[in-house]
């Protein structure tokens, strides 16, 4: 028997639910999560209060990669339909980055495919993209290269980046069910070589791939245990070509009450919605905040479009939710008043 207001006190006091009670919360059918929601949505207002964090990506690099991860339209092993070109220059680097800048994004990533970033060339694009990035907008600053070593982020740190993503994709015991090209240890590796560094670590998963929900369990533990700053909750979008492509959507129900959860795990960390929500929660988008997450990410997705800005701005000020304040320079005059919050807040982030 769940204790709800004793799980939602512990909560709001930062002391995420056990594990116990996260596998009986996962066991709860359909009919019986409005507490879960109603706890989990005074949780997030109680550590995050009205702020949301919005973040946007470039594909700064897209297709022939060598790795057979079945999620992803981007492998070399499979024939879709992704976009295939090499690195961007740090010119259009920056003039996207600009673009989200004026459209409320406030944590900008480049993304590139493939299992590592070693290429000389290819960082010292990144690096360079950064620096600019860093200089014209007020935006924290984020990369997701795939497996890196301490020293290459390292550097990059020096250049200006403040916050790593890499995702676990998903629990450890299901993660050589979708990839056997790299180990769930060298996931691992990568983020703990950013916290190490004193980096921002967004780190998260893909929900809907076939795993259990004792495996949901199992991966928000393991980033609970990881002590990440920020949970990207992906919803598969199952891809043409991939080993997925049939996987069947997950219902609004199953993604709200996967954001309740991590949000009762994980208390105070960013908890951000991010690839396959129009999919997978069409109608209901705008019941993520209230089911605990507190960041979004913005316009298109890696390899497939996201809904237009202005959309989704309009449900943050439906909900009430102001743009937490960016790390370097207040939100651009452009940005509409109604969902912009002032100033500058670092929120942890690396300097
Ligand atoms: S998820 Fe990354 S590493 Fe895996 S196939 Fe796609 S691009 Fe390659």
């Amino acid at each position: 028997m769940l204790d709800w207001s004793d799980i939602r006190a512990r909560a709001q006091r930062g002391v995420g639910i056990s594990e116990a009670e996260a596998n009986a919360i996962a066991g709860l059918p359909a009919s019986q999560l409005g507490e879960l929601f109603e706890a989990a949505g005074s949780v997030r207002v109680e550590h995050k209060g009205n702020f949301v964090n919005t973040c946007g990506i470039s594909n700064a690099k897209s297709g022939r990669c060598a790795e057979a991860c079945s999620f992803c339209s981007q492998s070399a092993h499979y024939t879709t339909d992704a976009p295939k070109y090499l690195m961007k220059s740090a010119d259009t680097l920056v003039a996207e980055a600009q673009e989200a800048w004026g459209h409320g994004v406030r944590e900008y990533s480049l993304v590139a495919s493939g299992r590592s970033m070693t290429n000389e060339t290819e960082l010292a694009t990144v690096k360079d993209a950064v620096k600019r990035i860093r200089d014209t907008t007020g935006m924290q600053t984020c990369a997701s290269l795939g497996l890196m070593s301490r020293e290459s982020l390292a550097e990059l740190q020096a250049a200006g980046l403040q916050s790593v993503h890499h995702n676990l994709e998903t629990a450890r015991s299901f993660h050589n069910n979708i990839v056997q090209t790299h180990t769930y240890d060298e996931e691992v590796d990568t983020v703990k070589a950013a916290k190490s560094l004193g980096m921002y670590t967004c780190c998260g998963g893909i929900f809907g791939m076939g795993e259990s929900w004792t495996q949901r369990v199992e991966l928000a533990m393991e980033l609970r245990e990881l002590d990440v700053d920020s949970v990207p909750i992906n919803f598969l979008n199952p891809r043409p070509g991939t080993p997925l492509q049939a996987q069947q959507e997950l219902s609004p129900e199953d993604c709200l009450k996967i954001i309740a959860l991590y949000r009762l795990v994980l208390p105070t960390k960013d908890i951000i919605v991010c690839g396959g929500r129009a999919v997978n929660l069409g109608e209901r988008q705008d019941e993520i905040f209230r089911c605990g997450a507190n960041g979004v990410m913005l316009g298109n997705y890696l390899t497939t479009a996201g809904r237009s800005a202005d959309i989704d701005l309009d449900m943050l000020e439906a909900e009430g939710l102001v743009i937490r304040p960016p790390p370097h320079q207040p939100h651009p005059p452009s940005l509409r008043p109604s969902v912009r919050a002032e100033g500058t807040d670092d929120n942890g982030v690396n300097p």
